[in-house]
């Protein structure tokens, strides 16, 4: 794999040893044959999340990534997901021991490095080991499309994926806080939920104790990321995974907007959306009912809070430059160049709703007390 000019890794072959036997290409989810699969074209939609407090805060949403994981642990099997590495880069790690699972918790919203773990993953099904493996979507098809098919004791996770960030533009971004903080990052937490999971910000703690916490309107990342599409993958703008039946025995995601239709599921604490795609899907989640709370729901529910289910993100046409500006430019400085006005729009906007609410809270009292 080699780094391109915007920070992405690509697979490069090297001619002087191929044998040109086509082996990558066929492979290949995108250019080589499509992987089929019998899963359901309309997954079993829940709303869930775990009853261990502690797991449901340390999560991204309500946890259920963590226990369908356990479930699979407890059993001696293994789980393979994205954790940091000593340079706070992501990368696909293969758990064996229930107490390394919080390596693989959460959400890190840059492109994690695969390695070798799909050989990994495939030695491990060898030995009739059960395995566990969480990923974004094209992952789960490209281990399918490796291991040629979904073994029995192989249970894919995915999540829905509004698409993965340039490593180049995250180094860059916690290169801007160590300045700031004068100390080397030693633990970053998207999604924490200091605020309240409606409200998710980005916590990156420092060597020297200190703590940056920023919500999802202020944090500079997640306002590049959410906000203005800045730094993803190109290919993410052209997903060919939002469609049904997904590839996953199961997907997750955040049940955005379930407060519209019952408030007692939206406690701010971290809500799962749960997708079961397939019988075997549907049967480990069957296995860790006792650990869930979870209520039945659908798809026309959960589509309207989460246009990632089957939407596209649109590419900023400017993510290319940003991308080249982080050579010269702090992440700081390359931001405000880009975004121009953002923050004051943000802030300005804020503000004009206020008043509105405000205003027409008095309106309705006036007119509640003139029927009096
Ligand atoms: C890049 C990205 C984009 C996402 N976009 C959306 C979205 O638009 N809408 C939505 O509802 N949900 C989205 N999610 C999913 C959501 O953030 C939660 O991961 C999911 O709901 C599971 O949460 P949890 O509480 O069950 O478990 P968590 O413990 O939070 O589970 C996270 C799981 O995802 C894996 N993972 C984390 N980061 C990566 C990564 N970079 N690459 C591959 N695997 C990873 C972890 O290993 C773990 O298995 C996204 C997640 C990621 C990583």
């Amino acid at each position: 794999m080699s780094t391109d000019r915007y920070g992405f890794w690509y697979p490069q072959v090297d001619y002087t040893k191929c044998i040109k036997c086509g082996i990558c290409v066929k492979v290949c989810p995108i250019i080589g044959e499509k992987i089929k699969n019998t899963n359901f074209e309309k997954p079993k939609v829940f709303a869930a999340w775990s009853l261990d407090e502690e797991i449901r805060e340390y999560s991204t949403s309500g946890g259920v990534f963590s226990e369908l994981a356990k479930d699979i642990l407890n059993k001696s099997g293994c789980v393979v997901g994205a954790r940091y590495n000593e340079q706070n880069l992501v990368e696909h790690y293969v758990v064996d021991d229930i107490s390394d699972l919080p390596m693989i918790r959460q959400s890190k919203y840059i492109q994690s490095f695969t390695g070798d773990v799909f050989k990994q993953v495939r030695a491990k099904l060898k030995q009739d080991k059960i395995v566990g493996f969480c990923g974004t979507p094209c992952q789960v098809a490209g281990l399918l499309s490796f291991l040629k098919g979904s073994p029995s004791n192989l249970y894919t996770f995915d999540f829905v994926c509004r698409g993965i960030n340039s490593p180049k533009a995250y180094s860059k971004y916690l290169e801007m806080l160590e300045k700031q903080y004068g100390s080397k990052v030693r633990k970053v937490w998207f999604k924490n939920k200091t605020f309240g999971w409606n409200r998710f910000s980005t916590r990156v703690d420092f060597e020297n104790g200190d703590v940056y916490i920023k919500d999802r309107n202020t944090d500079l990342f997640m306002r590049g990321y959410i906000e203005q599409n800045l730094y993803m993958r190109s290919c993410c703008f052209d997903c060919h995974y939002k469609t049904f039946p997904r590839n996953a025995d199961i997907t997750l995601g955040d049940f955005w907007g379930i407060s519209r239709y019952d408030s007692n599921l939206d406690q701010d604490l971290g809500t799962s959306l749960v997708m079961l795609n397939s019988e075997k899907g549907e049967k480990l989640f069957g296995n860790i009912k006792d650990d869930i709370y979870s209520e039945e729901s659908s798809m026309e529910i959960a589509l309207p809070g989460n246009a990632c289910i089957v939407e596209n993100a649109v590419k900023n046409p400017k993510s290319e430059r940003f991308l080249l500006m982080l050579d010269k430019c702090s992440f700081d400085k390359s931001f405000k160049m880009f975004v121009k006005g953002g923050g004051i729009l943000k802030i300005y906007n804020k503000y004009v709703r206020l008043v509105f609410s405000f205003l027409n809270r008095m309106l309705r009292f006036i007119k509640g007390t003139c029927n009096e």
